[in-house]
């Protein structure tokens, strides 16, 4: 039997007696254990939303503490992932603005990567390298003819 339930038959049984001092102290005690357990009840639901935003900070910290800076490419890894031999570039705006961690979708050069969301492209000394190679062979076949070529 829970407290206001008690608390209820006690005051029944002072009633019986006719002690009205006792009944509206045993009243007054329910009231206080309505309190106490509507208290009670906030303080574990906030005890419960504390503990969630606990769990958010712990898997955010593991998170930061697995995100590595790329300086090729100004993007960031999972240092977890690039042990496993994987290598997924995550948006350094969606990481240090929005605490997501977004991968960039890769392009079609190798190198290149973008982010959706913000629109922002990144790119490695690899892309650059073959832009210029690329650029390189547009420009010795666009070049124009001289008289001494
Ligand atoms: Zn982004």
């Amino acid at each position: 039997m829970g407290l206001i339930e008690n608390a209820k038959d006690a005051a029944k049984l002072v009633q019986q007696i006719g002690n009205l001092e006792l009944y509206e102290k045993l009243v007054s005690m329910q009231t206080d254990a309505i309190t106490m357990l509507d208290e009670n009840w906030k303080l574990k639901d906030e005890n419960r939303s504390l503990k969630e935003k606990i769990e958010e900070q712990r898997k955010l910290l593991e998170i930061s503490e697995d995100m590595e800076y790329v300086q090729d490419g100004g993007f960031y890894v999972k240092k977890s992932e690039k042990n496993d031999g994987k290598s997924i570039p995550y948006c350094p705006l969606c990481w240090t603005v929005n605490k997501i961690a977004a991968p960039l979708n890769p392009g079609s050069a190798i190198g290149f990567y973008a982010c959706n969301i913000h629109k922002s492209q990144y790119h490695t000394a690899a892309y650059r390298e073959h832009q210029r190679q690329s650029n390189e062979k547009l420009n010795k076949r666009t070049a124009p003819l001289t008289p001494w070529s």
